[in-house]
């Protein structure tokens, strides 16, 4: 009797595991916080390869990510080292470490699928990439830090060993940022190439973020000098209230152009003249300041960090987070 009272309870959890998560996917947030917390699948789902958090020792000599070595620029010198040990660092560097376990998978595989494909393309000949957050991923030496963090960010990579994720069998520039401020934005939008997988999405529950909402005020002088030198035709002159006209946004709420002193002006030129936040932006005249209000940080294309990580506290587990993010992907060992 007792037997298959217990037996029963097996099959109901391991139900809950591995069928919940493929249940929700479409609307993983929705379903998911309606969810009690204990159905919430296991952060190592049943995607991940049979090295979970207690095998994290033996892992380390035997898996895919410590057989496969990579070279990376630090601090502008070459280094090899294998796969495993550069993951931990970029987990390190990428994520607060407050953030869930789901998270950290989720960015391990999106980050280890970025350095194979940037390692094919010798991103910094000879090297695959670089440490720096702005230009490749950002790395930590897992050295300098405690033993319990490492650790951490160890098992994540350990729990995804060799995981990456692909579209039509390639592998994809699995770009991430910070925050998107409500909503992703299309590939197409920011750099002008067009990927099927990078597309504009919902990303609910960054509020959060340090940077969801910001501003940026830029004197009034300096803004007419900046637009007159990145368009000399620009018109500033007269009533500072008529300089603002017409804004054409992006999917994902960004801004595409916007016509400044009767001259249209590009969302990302702008960003990256007056250092903004994002190209998700509202502009207003204020006083002697041109006043930017952004949403978000960073250039919002692909993987949101902290809409990852409230998908993550949410129950989701990595790979219905990196399927949310990424459109159209599969997810799937290396290839040696
Ligand atoms: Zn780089």
């Amino acid at each position: 009797m007792r037997k298959s009272v217990a037996y029963a309870l097996l099959v109901l959890l391991l139900w809950a595991a591995l069928a919940l998560p493929y249940a929700r996917r479409g609307t993983p947030r929705a379903a998911a916080e309606s969810l009690p917390a204990a159905a919430a699948p296991p952060a190592e789902g049943s995607a991940a390869p049979a090295t979970a958090e207690s095998g994290a020792d033996s892992a380390a000599g035997t898996g895919f990510d410590a057989a496969c070595r990579i070279c990376v620029l630090v601090e502008g010198q070459r280094r090899s080292m294998d796969l495993r040990r550069y993951l931990t660092g970029v987990l390190l560097a990428e994520l607060p470490e407050r953030f869930s376990d789901a998270c950290f998978q989720a960015q391990a595989v999106a980050s280890r699928t970025y350095a194979l494909r940037s390692d094919a393309h010798r991103r910094h000949d000879p090297a695959a990439l670089c440490d720096s957050a702005s230009c490749c991923q950002g790395w930590l030496d897992p050295d300098s830090v405690s033993p319990q963090r490492r650790a951490r960010a160890e098992a994540a990579v350990d729990a995804t060993d060799g995981l990456v994720i692909r579209c039509g069998g390639k592998l994809i520039e699995a770009t991430f940022f910070s925050c998107s401020g409500g909503r992703t934005e299309d590939a197409a939008a920011v750099w002008g190439n067009d990927l099927p997988y990078l597309r504009s999405v919902e990303s609910l529950g960054e509020e959060g973020a340090a940077h969801y909402r910001d501003e940026t005020r830029i004197p009034l002088s300096e803004f007419r000098a900046a637009l007159t030198e990145l368009d000399p035709a620009v018109e500033l002159e007269g009533d500072p209230a008529l300089w603002i006209g017409a804004v054409v946004s992006t999917a994902g709420g960004g801004v595409e152009e916007i016509r400044l002193g009767g001259r249209p002006f590009r969302g990302t030129d702008l960003r990256k003249r007056f250092a903004l936040r994002s190209t998700a932006f509202e502009l207003r005249l204020e006083g002697e300041e041109a006043v930017f209000t952004t949403r978000g940080f960073g250039h919002r294309v692909g993987m949101s960090q902290y809409g990852a990580e409230a998908m993550a506290r949410a129950g989701n587990d990595f790979e219905t987070i990196l399927k949310w993010y990424y459109t159209g992907v599969e997810i799937g060992p290396a290839e040696r």
